[in-house]
């Protein structure tokens, strides 16, 4: 989760001596590399995805499940194959928040070619693999893709065990979380927590609601042991699950995809075009519906991240009136975008921006355009929240850790990335939002998808634009209980007229639609039909040479897509759902007990491992050929071969033309 630096962290009171110097720097570090980087052209599609795994401890014995804190003593011997082989090693493994993570990455990144598609899952799988090696399955073990844990700040949820430390020399203070949990190998982490719950002047605080069952209490309002100050006491709200720590979020686990566009142009359009993609992608890889032992109301992960890293003052949420700080701030660090970055879609630029008008006004006196200046100066409202020693002086003709200070702290759903320093990097786009899926085949199949998009977008001029608020709606509409088959999203209509050439009122252009309308298609409000991404993906691999075994395992991937979007199968969320209802120990008072648990993940476990077949969550467990294809796909296929060609080809991808470009 962003920028490791070596040395020693400085205390929140010394980092903040140092905000403005580091804005200050960072400013002239992003300035330095835009004058020298605004003309890179011609770098071809690159791609990758990160993978964030749970170490789960199941003890058949007991019947209990815990979270592993074996990350750092794997990820030593992980990196130490990637270090003795590093051009040529397959995978890439990184920390995260927690000493329970892991993360991994395919070791370079995939090309333009369609036939990248093949190796995807297989990647997945070795990495899984790679980390299978190092751990004792025999003492229950097991590397495991998932959300949230389901018991996270429970009693003894971690292995070994420790205690909470909720004074004043914690970290986080949480009443729930020790902070042994943290990562520990790394100071970044440790200190980000304490930092962050300084500067908000007070314990982070996530509320989500709680699922009322019939024998959940009502109201639901829980006694802290432990609370000495009743901070949580006063903080909790009635008939919701309550968190206190930055782990309840950090600590949950995502797919995210960087994309590297031809240049910056092409980048700032796929920023502004996948945005309207991230409550959709959200809403359809939903995979945590519980928390801290409970059934939640919610069936994603998002929220709770929000809240967990929300370092704003008072003041800064509008409690209080501006005194200490310079600004009333509308999101946490950790939340959607707020502004888009093409000239043409400005339009659609509906939310109020704040931004620091000082920093604004530099960047434009250093030539660069409104747009690009507003997004940077509204990064740069926040604070360092970390900040090492050794770093505070840097030269910023040479390095940028400073911009990556600010940028790397700035969690949103999509990421602007310019190229580092002195790298064969061009401009990237990183998409964020999505939940981690159990099987290597299902992330496989959400990956190769996004991908897809990407390249349905720029081959097709598609254009998804609608009005950054209504974005921010469907955010929240993502996030609710089955909101793939339930929830109303707002989506562009018409996704064939370039930007460019959009005129009249923007709340013309796009109406209510469900998820299954927007990924298969159908009739929308005003009797028009829609599309349907998965029918325009469709054609576009019909438009494009593509082998028989590449088309196969796509086919296989968007038939999840497209029924996890129908309601023929289930998100993971509402699966789980289903499984603890059903569960023989299950009380109908929302409580995952230690048990439920421990079977719960075996049942994952098993699942992840091709040992169990769930049924209603998916079809298959690895991608097919055309022999073991279902008859519906074969069909498909057949429909399809007289434009298939048996070699793998470069796909055909065009950029937006310079004449209607954005
Ligand atoms: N684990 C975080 C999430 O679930 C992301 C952290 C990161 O930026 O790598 O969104
Ligand atoms: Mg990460």
């Amino acid at each position: 989760m962003g920028l490791l630096s070596e040395g020693s962290p400085l205390t929140w009171e010394e980092t903040k001596k140092y905000a403005d110097h580091v804005r200050n720097h960072g400013v002239q570090q992003f300035i330095n590399l835009y004058e020298r980087l605004k003309d890179r052209k011609g770098d071809v599609l690159k791609w990758g995805d990160e993978i964030e795994y749970m170490l789960v401890r199941l003890n058949d014995e007991a019947q209990t499940a815990q979270l592993s804190l074996k990350g750092p003593e794997l990820l030593k011997i992980l990196q130490q194959q990637e270090h003795t082989n590093p051009s040529n090693h397959p995978t890439t493994w990184r920390p995260e928040y927690a000493n329970y993570m892991v993360e991994g990455t395919p070791g370079k990144p995939y090309g333009g070619t369609l036939a990248h598609f093949n190796i995807v899952e297989a990647n997945m799988r070795l990495r899984r693999e790679e980390v299978r090696k190092l751990i004792n399955e025999q003492m229950g073990e097991a590397p495991l893709s998932l959300t949230a844990y389901p018991r996270l700040g429970c009693p003894k949820f971690t292995h070994p065990t420790y205690e909470p430390n909720p004074t004043d020399t914690g970290a986080s203070k949480s009443i729930f979380i020790p902070d042994e949990v943290i990562f520990s190998a790394h100071p970044r982490y440790r200190t980000l927590t304490r930092n962050i719950r300084k500067r908000r002047g007070e314990k982070v605080c996530i509320n989500i609601p709680i699922f009322k069952d019939i024998k959940t209490p009502s109201p639901f309002i829980e006694k802290f042991l432990n609370d000495a100050d009743g901070e949580s006491a006063r903080a909790a709200m009635a008939d919701h699950i309550y968190m206190d720590a930055m782990a309840f979020g950090m600590g949950n686990s995502c797919i995210q995809m960087t994309f590297q566009a031809c240049c910056i142009e092409e980048a700032r359009s796929l920023y502004d075009q996948l945005n309207p993609f991230c409550p959709v992608m959200l809403a359809l890889s939903a995979a945590s519906p519980f928390y801290r032992g409970y059934v939640s109301d919610i069936d994603c992960r998002w929220y709770v991240i929000s809240s967990s890293v929300d370092d704003r003052t008072e003041e800064e949420r509008g409690l209080k009136k501006l005194k200490e700080n310079k600004f009333r701030i509308h999101k946490s660090r950790y939340d959607s975008i707020d502004s888009y970055l093409s000239e043409s879609s400005d339009r659609y630029n509906d939310i109020d921006l704040v931004i620091d008008e000082d920093i604004c006004k530099r960047l434009q006196d250093a030539g660069i355009d409104r747009l690009l200046a507003r997004h940077v100066s509204h990064l740069f409202i926040r604070d360092p929240v970390s900040l090492f020693s050794e770093l505070i002086n840097q030269d910023d003709s040479q390095d940028s850790d400073h911009f990556e200070n600010i940028q790397s702290t700035n969690w949103q759903t999509m990421r602007f990335k310019p190229p580092p320093v002195n790298s064969t990097i061009g401009w990237r786009v990183e998409f964020r939002p999505m939940e981690v899926q159990l099987t290597d085949f299902e992330n496989a199949a959400y990956v190769v998808f996004m991908v897809l998009i990407t390249r349905v977008i720029l081959s097709f001029e598609l254009n998804f634009l609608i009005p950054i608020s209504k974005v921010d709606a469907n955010l929240n509409e993502a996030q609710k209980r089955d909101a793939v088959l339930n929830g109303k999203f707002y989506f562009r209509k018409d996704v064939r007229t370039c930007p460019k050439h959009c005129k009249g009122n923007v709340d013309n252009e796009y109406v209510l639609m469900d998820i299954n309308t927007i990924i298969n298609g159908g009739p929308i409000e005003g009797g028009a039909d829609f599309p349907g991404i998965i029918p325009l993906i469709n054609q576009y691999l019909r438009s494009v040479n593509i082998d028989l075994d590449t088309r196969c395992t796509i086919l296989t991937y968007l038939n999840l897509i497209s029924d996890r979007a129908s309601g023929k199968l289930k998100t993971t969320a509402r699966w789980m759902r289903d499984y603890v209802q059903q569960h023989p120990d299950y009380k109908q008072d929302s409580v995952i007990s230690e048990k439920i648990n421990y079977d719960l993940l075996t049942l994952c476990n098993k699942i992840t491992k091709g040992e169990h077949h769930p049924k209603g969550l998916i079809h298959t467990q690895s991608s097919r050929t055309k022999d073991d294809l279902p008859l519906s796909l074969k069909k498909q296929v057949d429909q399809d071969a007289n434009v298939i060609q048996k070699h793998e080809e470069e796909m055909r991808i065009k950029s937006w033309p310079e004449q209607n470009g954005v």
